[in-house]
């Protein structure tokens, strides 16, 4: 039915006559005013695919089309094609095997050879549902068995043969779910409905919402095109116009969006001004600073000051490489605040961790007139009190500690600079709370634990300005990195003595895929018996530490190997992030394919913080699969947290890059951060270069950006952000 325009007259049928029509809002309308759509199906299509309104309808976008003058020859398929278009006869069914394994084979046949279709669920519809000697139409993921081609679970319809007229006969194919397809809702019948849809819009109803000087610039379509041919398009190339035009719309108003927020917090929000670099900074600087900085920290050192000084306040992104010695930049920030009177926070993911940088900064400023205190949930009643009172009071420089930081019994008395380390464990709302600790929000550093590629931050943390470290401190050696399979562990163990030997110290991680999996437990006290039985006392002494000890016994653990009183930390992923023991040469990752790449290079970080040449050794079962493989190979081949965050993009796709989930800044409908690089570029230039030049989109000529963000809002997370 594609391409055709139906009459006039006809398409009053399509709305119910309860639908009062403005221009405006038709595309707010329920799915349910569209004829065809009950208030059953309108619940149904709400619940299983989120589709509320006519706009949700129109951005149920098809996954495919199916070109049906397109029918590949059975004889002709060779394992190099992925997917296969067939048409022909059904000759007949077969049921083979029983219980779980039952299926239901048919064969299809056409005038060069057969081929196998099977079903291993809803065999008893699919029976009924088709037709020996009747003609289908057949599309579906190829596979060979024993030679023989075969699809699994096609996508069947009744076949009648057109003839290739020079029309275009490109069908939408689009998801549905299992309930809606026993309720009359397939892909197909959905096809139907936003067919009917897209005929009762007019161009007012899709009215442009990009600049006109964009849409020539780029050759765009217009909207209201788009929205036709990326559903029903004319041809192929008309697909791909569409597509790249309503992908260019998206991340366009995503990095509008951000960029809005960003400009207004720049142009309103006033923030303290740090006037000098003071004593304290330069008595640190000059005694107690105990290595040169590179220049990486000085260049960013000088970014976070100049936005100190600017009278606006900071809201900066600072990354950098596992160890590239992000903290002695914030530190030395801490120190200009306090000499100009301000205080500081530091916000760390884990108790650990904040006890670490506790332990660390307190000894760098040891001899230093600077009061720096650590308060996390586990402190006890008095001494909080006591902390309490100092930070309100205003004498006490700098806390350091856990997301008891952002409890609204801790007032500062003057909160100047807030730091958040290992940002991907924070959400941004408590990124927010913070700025609510002072009348003037505070400058504010986000310090991520692992790096982000650029093309993400940018998007994700556009609103952010971004600093990056992009240098270690020197003398850092690689990390020799290695892959070793099981039946190798003797062999590994003995490589850990003879670390040991050397006075090193070792970690042996194992993977804690569930805060509350007892098999991950039971996984980890196994392993603590088998790593004693390599390493028995009184020889050998070993450290445990995981997530469901009490706070204190976590806390002597881990202290007793920074003291090197053990050799071995056997530990879950809690030591993932930030742990700082210069000493540990030996990183052994158990069940090394359980872990994503960011996780295993963060891991990996513990190690090669010393001088020592430092050692990764990843533990695999023998059976892997190709995902597992590929991460180690990239971990045995890079030690580059960057290009490791590159390829995490690339195998895992942005949803799933922490912080940014549950955010929903980047679920794109249609774009993909990874592969849509260059749109998103020109998308990024594009919202860049308006909001340099008319900040208030007040320009005649910007003036469909401005309309459209007005009818969009609400209706995004981009709120919760702000
Ligand atoms: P990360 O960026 O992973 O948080 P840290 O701040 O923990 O890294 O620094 C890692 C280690 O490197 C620390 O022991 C720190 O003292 C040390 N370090 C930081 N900067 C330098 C430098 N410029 N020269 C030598 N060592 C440095
Ligand atoms: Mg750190």
């Amino acid at each position: 039915m594609q391409g055709k325009i139906l009459p006039a007259a006809l398409l009053c049928i399509f709305v119910k006559t309860t639908y009062i029509s403005s221009p405006s809002s038709i595309l707010a309308s329920p799915v349910e005013y569209l004829h065809g759509i009950s208030t059953f199906k309108g619940d149904l299509l709400r619940k299983e695919l989120e589709i509320f309104t006519f706009k949700d309808l129109l951005e149920h976008y098809p996954f495919r089309h199916i070109d049906k003058t397109r029918v590949d020859k059975i004889a002709g398929l060779s394992p190099s094609n992925e997917y296969a278009q067939v048409a022909g006869k059904i000759t007949h069914f077969e049921i083979l095997g029983e219980g779980r394994a039952k299926r239901l084979t048919a064969c299809l046949q056409d005038d060069s050879g057969e081929i196998e279709l099977v079903w291993f669920q809803g065999v008893n519809w699919i029976q009924k549902a088709i037709a020996v000697g009747h003609q289908y139409l057949v599309f579906g993921r190829l596979s060979f068995f024993m030679g023989r081609p075969q699809i699994a679970h096609p996508e069947m319809e009744s076949f009648t043969p057109q003839k290739n007229d020079g029309k275009n006969y490109l069908e939408p194919v689009y998801t549905s779910t299992e309930k809606l397809k026993t309720k009359g809702l397939n892909g197909r019948a959905i096809g139907k409905l936003t067919y009917a849809l897209l005929q009762i819009l007019t161009e007012k109803d899709l009215p442009e919402n990009l600049p006109a000087y964009i849409i020539k610039q780029y050759k765009f379509i217009s909207r209201f095109q788009a929205y036709r041919q990326i559903h029903f398009p004319a041809s192929e190339k008309h697909y791909q116009h569409a597509v790249r035009r309503l992908k260019f719309e998206e991340l366009f108003f995503a990095q509008i969006r951000l960029g809005l927020i960003k400009t207004t917090r720049h142009r309103y929000s006033k923030g303290l001004i740090f006037e000098q670099v003071g004593d304290l900074f330069n008595t640190f600087f000059n005694s107690y600073l105990p290595f040169e900085l590179t220049n990486a920290q000085k260049k960013v050192l000088k970014e976070i000051r100049k936005d100190a000084g600017s009278g606006k306040q900071m809201n900066r992104l600072l990354q950098g490489d596992v160890g590239s010695g992000k903290t002695i930049v914030a530190l030395m920030m801490m120190l200009i605040a306090a000499g100009n009177g301000f205080q500081s926070v530091l916000m760390a993911p884990t108790e650990i961790l904040a006890q670490q940088h506790f332990n660390s900064i307190s000894g760098l400023l040891k001899d230093m007139p600077v009061c720096v205190k650590l308060l996390t949930g586990s402190s006890k009643n008095k001494y909080r009190s006591e902390v309490l009172k100092l930070c309100e009071g205003g004498s006490l420089n700098i806390l350091i500690g856990t997301h008891a930081v952002i409890e609204d019994k801790v007032v500062f008395k003057n909160l100047g600079f807030a730091v958040i380390d290992e940002q991907h464990k924070f959400g941004v709302a408590q990124r927010a709370r913070l700025w609510k600790k002072n009348t003037t929000p505070p400058h504010v550093l986000v310090m991520t634990a692992t790096p982000i590629p650029r093309t993400l931050a940018l998007t994700a943390y556009g609103d952010l300005d971004y600093s990056v470290i992009d240098e270690l401190p020197p003398g850092r050696q690689p990390i020799n990195t290695v892959h070793r399979y099981e039946n190798k562990r003797p062999q590994v163990m003995d490589f850990v003595k003879e670390e040991i030997a050397k006075g090193r110290q070792a970690y042996i991680v194992y993977p804690l895929i569930e805060e509350s999996s007892k098999l991950d437990y039971e996984n980890l006290m196994k392993g603590f018996e088998e790593v004693k039985s390599f390493f028995p006392e009184p020889e050998y002494w070993i450290s445990m530490v995981h997530g469901k000890q009490p706070v204190e016994q976590k806390e002597t653990n881990m202290q007793r190997f920074v003291k090197a009183d053990t050799q071995i930390m056997v530990s879950t992923t809690v030591i993932e992030v930030g742990v700082n023991v210069p000493n540990a040469s030996v990183m052994v990752i158990e069940s090394a394919e359980k872990f994503g790449l960011s996780q295993l290079h963060q891991l990996r970080g513990r190690v090669g913080r010393g001088a020592e040449k430092s050692f990764c050794i990843l533990l695999t079962g023998s059976k892997i699969s190709n995902d597992a493989r590929e991460r180690l190979k990239i971990m045995v081949a890079t030690n580059d947290g960057f290009k490791i965050a590159e390829k995490d993009l690339e195998i895992r796709g942005p949803g799933d890059i922490e912080g940014t989930k549950q955010s929903g800044l980047l679920n794109f409908k249609l774009a993909n951060i990874v592969h849509d690089k260059v749109i998103l570029e020109a998308a990024r230039n594009a919202a860049e270069a308006i909001l340099g030049t008319d900040p208030d989109l007040n320009d005649d000529e910007n003036l469909p950006v401005k309309n459209y963000l007005q009818q969009q809002k609400g209706k995004t997370p981009w709120s919760k952000i702000s």
